[in-house]
């Protein structure tokens, strides 16, 4: 199917276009409708068939058409089992997010957390996470889950395999 086919914003178009894909990969074209009308969707695809951008671009389309002109407040949340992949789907986000006014962050362990205690006051849209260094931010009071709409849990498998699941039933508990 053609990107072009499945109702996305020009803008999204656009950065599409710029990475030169035309084409959607099956897990696109199954996920990006069901995201666009909000519906719940669990998903499994290997490595390499276009997954970041099957929740990725339907999610920057729905933040940007509800749009809050005040300070960027977490709207939605992506949890990911590690820091490469955080700081993958963070690339991701700002590739295909280019031509839109949408704040994206990610954080996670193994780094100084002060730095990412300053970039949460600011203010983000999206904020891409794993799972030890969001409760730590949590409990220091950097960052508020109150306003999360969409609750994305990219490789959940792996983060069962790697014990995650208090981690995340502690993070579901803290979003609405
Ligand atoms: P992922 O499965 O999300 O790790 O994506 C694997 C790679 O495929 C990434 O480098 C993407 O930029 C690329 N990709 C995503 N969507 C498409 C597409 N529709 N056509 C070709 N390549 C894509």
């Amino acid at each position: 199917m053609q990107f072009s086919q499945l109702g996305l914003l020009p803008e999204l178009l656009r950065a599409v276009d710029d990475k030169g894909y035309s084409k959607t990969t099956p897990i696109q074209e199954k996920a990006i409708p069901a995201v666009l009308s909000k519906r719940d969707i669990m998903a499994s695809a290997q490595t390499g068939t276009g997954k970041t951008a099957a929740f990725v671009l339907p999610l920057l389309q729905l933040l940007s058409q509800d749009r809050d002109n005040d300070k960027p407040r977490v709207r939605v949340l992506i949890i990911t089992p590690t820091r490469e992949l955080a700081a993958q789907i963070q690339d991701s986000v700002l590739t295909y997010g280019r031509y839109l006014e949408i704040k994206s962050m990610a954080v996670f362990g193994g780094v100084n957390i002060k730095p990412q205690i300053r970039q949460l006051r600011i203010g983000t849209d999206i904020l891409i996470a794993t799972p030890g260094r969001l409760l730590d931010l949590v409990q220091q009071k950097a960052v508020h889950l109150g306003h999360v709409g969409t609750l994305v849990l990219d490789e959940a498998d792996r983060m069962l395999d790697m014990g995650f699941i208090p981690d995340i039933k502690r993070i579901q508990a803290l979003v609405p």
